[in-house]
């Protein structure tokens, strides 16, 4: 168990470390933030920050020798410079791995029972063509590596598309459009006991590609296939001993849940547990982290709704307080560039 006062070390110095830092800061522990941005939102808060690329031996070195435990809030930070720590990583090197590289996590997903879009990896233009004839259009080319937000992706939406598309030089994932009836997270957080808890599912909306909106009670869609949804995203868990918070997201499809990938991490669609759960996301994952027990994950409001604030959705921000109910957080990016994730709000109700 980490003392009061140890140093946890977070990898990535975006909102979700932020918002990690704030809540490592309430159980007495100093952050120390690891980020090759100069102007991070994580750092504002953190005891400590470095700012330097991922592939940096010395800083690195430097920075976990001041770090207790070390943890990461993106998945995209460079998993081999990163193997002289794995004792004191969590989670640990292979979820990262796993989760970097979408063939590899959903070829994972498969392995443990889970049901994925039809997919084929694509390196060359006959890949490609390979890939749309044997899966069909209208489907998805997507980056294997460093794709978020709909970044990284194209939609194909006729064999002929193929034809036109200048692949980027790196590995991809081409995967058939799934129709589905809704979008669903399970994330769950997982002790260094394998002791497993899972917050509830909300419904997730997506606008080109980024969340827009978390909404509980989700629909009935929804409801009947969480259990199945939870029972592969514990195997997950399980199989990569992961210690902290995992996210899995899925499709709510006719056939039942369909998995669209991981997060080794805590995720976007639970921000809405600071204020609509006993414990939040944030809070369990350091608790993991430092070897604590998760508190409770039960949801505590009749109904929620969480809204991303979306470039300059950022800049009237304030407005959103003139309802009761709303919780804001402003993560204090400087710049409202469209598509880019400036904050959130929460709305709670109680039953009455
Ligand atoms: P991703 O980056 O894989 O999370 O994709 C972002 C969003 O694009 C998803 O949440 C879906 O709304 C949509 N999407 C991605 N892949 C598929 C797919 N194979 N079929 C249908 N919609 C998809």
């Amino acid at each position: 168990m980490l003392h009061a006062g140890g140093t946890i070390g977070i990898l990535g110095g975006g909102q979700l470390g932020r918002m990690l830092a704030l809540a490592a800061a309430q159980l007495g522990y100093r952050t120390h933030i690891y980020t090759p941005e100069r102007d991070s939102v994580a750092a504002e808060v953190a005891s400590e920050a470095t700012i330097a690329p991922f592939t940096d031996p010395l800083a690195l070195g430097r920075f976990a020798q001041s770090c207790d435990a070390v943890t990461f809030e993106f998945e995209n930070v460079p998993a081999t410079p990163l193997a002289f720590l794995a004792e004191r990583l969590a989670p640990g090197l292979r979820a990262l791995e796993t989760a970097q590289d979408r063939v590899k996590e959903k070829r994972f997903a498969e392995s443990l029972g889970g049901r994925t879009a039809p997919f084929a990896a694509v390196e060359t233009p006959d890949d490609l063509a390979r890939a749309v004839d044997r899966i069909g259009a209208p489907g998805i080319l997507k980056t294997a590596r460093e794709g978020y937000d709909g970044k990284g992706q194209w939609r194909l939406e006729s064999a002929r598309d193929a034809d036109s598309i200048r692949l980027p030089h790196t590995t991809c994932v081409y995967e058939g459009l799934v129709q589905f009836t809704a979008e669903f997270s399970v994330i769950l957080v997982r002790g260094h006991d394998g002791e497993v808890r899972f917050w509830d599912s909300t419904e997730n909306r997506h606008v080109d590609g980024i969340l827009a909106e978390s909404i509980w009670p989700p629909s009935d869609a929804i409801a009947g296939q969480v259990a199945d949804a939870r029972g592969l995203t514990r195997r997950i868990a399980d199989a990569l001993q992961y210690v902290g918070v995992l996210t899995a997201e899925f499709f709510a499809t006719a056939a039942g849940p369909v998995f669209n990938e991981m997060a080794p991490r805590v995720h976007n669609s639970g921000h809405w547990t600071i204020e609509g759960a006993t414990t939040s996301q944030f809070e369990n994952h350091i608790r993991a982290v430092a070897g604590l027990p998760p508190g409770d994950t039960a949801t505590t409001a009749a109904r929620l709704a969480m809204t991303n604030l979306i470039g300059a959705d950022a800049l009237s921000a304030h407005q959103q307080l003139s309802d009761p109910a709303a919780h804001l957080h402003l993560y204090g990016k400087r710049e409202a560039r469209p598509g880019r994730k400036m904050g959130h709000v929460t709305r709670v109700w109680h039953a009455t």
